[in-house]
């Protein structure tokens, strides 16, 4: 019989060749549409960072998946939660880094006075791939001096290896995955 979160987890959906050809797309928008499904992994990774040996602070959310991720999770722990976007998005005074894709460059922003120095935090999103997208928002984070305790994703695409990007530079970082491909 599958488990609750078996089956939360059999609701992401695999679409080939999106939005290139080559890349298989993991869409969790069926995931999120059902409430059971969306539940239990929220419960799920709550359970995980209650585990963490310390207390978390604050979860970072990474635009725009990682917000619905994100603010659910901190709803549920009773913490706040600070988005991480876009460059442009954000009105007041931001951190920014700039990080390299498979081609070309991107950036993710941060407002500058959200995390306090003493702060632990998870940073949230829904699938690690190669890890750019983590690596460039845990470098946000220790702008700020706030300490990444753990990664959290629904999903890890292993063969990209992103967990093996982000433990050269942070070999303390936990990274948790609920489902691993
Ligand atoms: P990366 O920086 O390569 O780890 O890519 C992570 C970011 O891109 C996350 O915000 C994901 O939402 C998105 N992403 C990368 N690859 C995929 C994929 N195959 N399916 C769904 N989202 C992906």
């Amino acid at each position: 019989m599958t488990s609750p979160l078996g089956r939360a987890l059999s609701l992401i959906a695999d679409v080939p060749d999106y939005p290139k050809p080559g890349i298989l797309f993991k869409d969790i928008t069926p995931l999120l549409a059902d409430g059971e499904g969306f539940s239990v992994v929220i419960d799920e990774l709550a359970r995980h960072i209650k585990g963490l040996s310390v207390g978390i602070d604050a979860i970072v959310g990474i635009e725009s998946r990682g917000f619905i991720l994100g603010g659910a999770l901190a709803k549920a722990l009773g913490i706040g939660f600070v988005t991480v976007r876009k460059p442009g998005k954000l009105p007041r005074d931001v951190h920014r880094k700039d990080y390299q894709l498979e081609y070309g460059f991107d950036a993710l922003e941060m407002h500058k006075d959200l995390l306090d120095p003493k702060h632990n935090v998870v940073i949230v999103d829904d699938v690690l791939a190669t890890g750019g997208t983590a690596l460039a928002c845990h470098e946000l984070v220790e702008y700020t001096k706030a300490k990444t305790i753990a990664h959290v994703f629904l999903l890890e695409i292993s063969f990209l290896q992103g967990r093996n990007l982000i433990n050269k530079t942070h070999p303390e970082v936990e990274i948790i995955s609920l489902l691993q491909t």
